[in-house]
């Protein structure tokens, strides 16, 4: 589940609001809805909780709801150390590290362990 990041409620939709030119046909009697031109000035995507403008642009909207990327420490045996990781599980976070360790890796001809722990992140 996503947060929204201005009330933290958790959301699992946003409300796009597009601005652009409505077209109806109109025969003196009735109106026909015909179409919807889009002028791109307005396409906002806001918390239907709070109403907060949250993204202007699609891709962060899906990457929101994705959004379960975490950080987390990644202790190394050798070279002993811990790096940042940003990564969505802790199997991944743990292959990242290592890959990010490749080369010290191949010369020190040693296979490193890695174990990820995730970090609390404070609100
Ligand atoms: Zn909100």
């Amino acid at each position: 589940m996503s947060k929204c990041p201005e009330c933290k409620k958790e959301i699992t939709k946003l409300n796009n609001f597009v601005s652009g030119e409505k077209i109806f046909s109109f025969d003196g009697d009735n109106y026909d809805e015909r179409d919807f031109i889009e002028d791109s000035k307005t396409n906002d995507y806001e918390c239907p909780e709070c109403k907060e403008v949250l993204f202007k642009d699609e891709e962060e909207v899906v990457e929101f709801f994705k959004g379960k990327t975490k950080i987390w420490d990644v202790d190394i045996d050798y070279p002993s150390e811990i790096i940042e990781v940003e990564a969505e599980t802790k199997e991944e976070a743990e292959e990242k590290a290592l890959q990010m360790l490749g080369e010290q890796t191949i010369i020190c001809e040693k296979v490193c362990r890695a174990e990820a722990v995730e970090r609390e992140i404070k609100e």
